[in-house]
């Protein structure tokens, strides 16, 4: 019972609107007991010393005693009103800090926020309403926090991503107008190079943006998951033949359904292979597999390739993140977008995407689940 009027304000309110009646109540019937008596007892003496005889005419008599009466009774009733409004003062005070105090320091913070002080937080004190407002308060401004970081990380990443061909396509014109570099062919496909760069770059973060906007239709409906593994492999096997990397797949029988956006699967499982091709030596392996894990399908892509170093693992699905930066532009790698793409499409199917890797020369697998359509 206690615990419901501190965690509900109205309880709380009611209460000390009843408190006030009982104060008042209570004062009236003192007042009524004890004061009236005593003052009533006050004025009749007061009559009776003022020379009112029998003698006094019956009229005049009863007409004082009332005067009398409505004097002593006006009197218990100030005190009692005074009583009231001094227990009704004391109790709002009381009630309206504890309303006021916190409503006060939120509007402070909601300005300090406002500002772009986004670190700041209230107190929460006691568990009622405003207390929970405080709580979703702090989740909203920590919410704040995180989007202003990740808009400054952005900015940031995304100017230095643009930096490196741009300065390499000014140095290749400026040697080109000083005639420091001779104007071969070899001189205008690296400034093209460099365009070309660029230009992916920027497609990549239009990608990237669509994606984590949730900016995009998914046609989910029942796929059967080995002709997407087919696919991919048909798609990417020219490219492994030319790497002399064997291509393959490995199927469970009775593979059941998976519910997935047809284009968008494939754009994922075609990412890791291609991924897997580009980080794979010649003469290495590369295979498809996928298998059924309770009520999803999971989807592998192991390869025999470089590996990955275990403390590059939990970090390989971040935006803009790559093992090794010299090399992945020296073996013509991407921007560090393609993973965190597949990650937001993966989990938009409602499934999960994690890398495997023993080591440095020990290959990689990567996994991702995606729900089936219906048991069989
Ligand atoms: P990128 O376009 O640079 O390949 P990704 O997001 O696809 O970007 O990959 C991020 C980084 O993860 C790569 O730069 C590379 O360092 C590492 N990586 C991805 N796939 C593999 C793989 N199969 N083997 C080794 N390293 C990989």
């Amino acid at each position: 019972m206690i615990d419901y009027f501190r965690r509900r304000l109205g309880a709380r309110l009611l209460l000390s609107y009843l408190v006030i009646i009982v104060v008042g109540v209570l004062v009236l019937v003192i007042a009524s007991q004890f004061i009236l008596p005593t003052s009533f007892n006050r004025h009749m003496n007061g009559m009776m010393d003022g020379g009112m005889g029998m003698g006094m005419g019956m009229n005049n008599s009863m007409g004082q005693l009332y005067v009398d009466f409505r004097a002593s009774f006006n009197e218990a009733l100030t005190y009692a009103t005074l009583a009231a409004m001094l227990a009704a003062s004391i109790l709002s005070l009381f009630f309206s800090r504890s309303v006021i105090a916190p409503v006060h320091a939120m509007s402070l913070a909601t300005q300090r926020i406002a500002d772009g002080q986004y670190d700041e937080r209230v107190q929460v004190n006691g568990n009622d309403e405003l207390a929970q407002l405080a709580v979703y308060f702090n989740q909203m401004a920590e919410k704040l926090n995180e989007v202003e970081t990740m808009r400054r990380q952005l900015i940031g990443d995304v100017s230095h991503e643009l930096r490196t061909p741009l300065t390499a396509i000014k140095g290749s014109m400026e040697g080109l107008m000083d005639g420091v570099l001779p104007a071969t062919d070899e001189t205008y496909q690296q400034v093209h190079a460099e365009a070309e760069r660029l230009n992916h770059l920027v497609n990549d973060l239009q990608e990237l943006s669509r994606v984590e906007a949730r900016a995009y239709q998914l046609d989910i409906r029942p796929l059967d998951a080995s002709t997407l593994v087919r696919t991919v492999t048909k798609r990417l096997f020219p490219h492994a033949e030319s790497k002399r990397i064997t291509l393959d797949f490995e199927l469970s029988p009775d593979l059941p359904h998976v519910l997935a956006d047809e284009d968008r699967a494939v754009q994922v499982l075609t990412n890791l292979t291609g991924n897997a091709l580009q980080y794979t030596p010649d003469g290495g392996r590369v295979t498809i597999s996928a298998k059924r894990i309770s009520n999803a399908i999971q989807f592998s892509v192991r390869d025999t390739g470089i590996g990955i170093p275990p403390e590059h693992l939990s970090h390989i699905f971040d935006r803009f993140y790559r093992v090794d930066k010299s090399r992945s532009r020296q073996t013509g790698g991407g921007s560090g977008i393609g993973l965190t793409i597949a990650r937001a499409l993966i989990e938009a199917h409602g499934g999960r995407i994690w890398v495997e890797s023993a080591g440095e020369e020990l290959g990689s697998v990567f996994n991702f689940t995606i729900p089936i359509a219906k048991s069989k």
